[in-house]
């Protein structure tokens, strides 16, 4: 049985964590693994809430936004995290995962909104909250939202799901040769220039002295053996 390292997580999933091998929107075996996944650690007794993206639905950037208002694609893009949001915790439900969706923009018919002291309970009772919407305001991202609440609910640490299992020195994808960073400082990353979170995101966590760990989504048993503490993925920290 494994001892969890840390008693608090944030755990970021973007949109695309949840397409699989789709070109977009939700599918089912991803979404029904990563929720294996999350059960896993909640099982623990790992406090967990999840930021989650868009862009598997909508991204105010990107192409088929051309042309738009950026603020308007930008609520847009904040809509579809609450779709992804609800879609989560579906499937959480369905495998006895007590979760709590609350969003950062008021749809109070469709989904609870964003109270901190609420979340927190949520949290105690050990259930998964959910936080949609990202921050609520245009121009921003799921990254800096991941960001923001972790630093809100004293999270110990931002897990930031991708596809890669961490940071690594070069394009593992292209150079042989590349290692992967086991733990790296917020100073060297900038001096590295390596992209662990978007610019704003990166900020704030590094202000708040909030580590953040890269890892693989899709690298089964990723997500427990990071809320142990093993060597898994990068760990960026102060
Ligand atoms: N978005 C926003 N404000 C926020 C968070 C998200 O305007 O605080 C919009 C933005 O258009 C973004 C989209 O929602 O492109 C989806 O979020 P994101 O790109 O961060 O999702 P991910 O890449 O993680 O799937």
């Amino acid at each position: 049985m494994s001892t969890p390292a840390y008693k608090r997580v944030l755990l970021k999933l973007s949109g695309e964590a949840l397409m699989g091998g789709d070109a977009f929107g939700i599918n089912r075996a991803t979404i029904l693994r990563m929720t294996e996944e999350i059960h896993g650690v909640v099982s623990l007794g790992v406090q967990l809430a999840v930021v989650i993206g868009g862009g598997n639905i909508f991204r105010g950037v990107a192409p088929g936004a051309q042309g738009m208002d950026r603020a308007t694609a930008d609520y847009m893009g904040m809509l579809a995290t609450v779709m992804n949001g609800l879609a989560l915790q579906d499937a959480l439900k369905n495998h006895g995962v007590d979760t709590r969706v609350q969003s950062a923009l008021n749809i109070d018919q469709v989904v609870e909104r964003y109270i901190r002291p609420k979340a927190l309970r949520y949290l105690e009772e050990g259930k998964v909250v959910v936080f949609a919407a990202g921050t609520g305001n245009p121009f921003f991202t799921t990254d800096t939202a991941a960001a923001l609440r972790g630093a809100e609910i004293g999270a110990e640490m931002v897990l930031k799901a991708t596809k890669v299992d961490g940071i690594y020195s070069a394009d593992p994808n292209k150079d042989p040769n590349a290692t992967r960073y086991s733990r790296i400082s917020f100073d060297e990353a900038i001096v590295r220039r390596l992209e662990v979170m978007d610019a704003t995101a990166f900020a704030l966590c590094r202000d708040q002295k909030l580590p953040i760990k890269v890892f693989s989504i899709n690298k089964p048993g990723a997500l427990r053996r990071v809320v142990c503490g093993e060597d898994e993925g990068t760990l960026v920290q102060v």
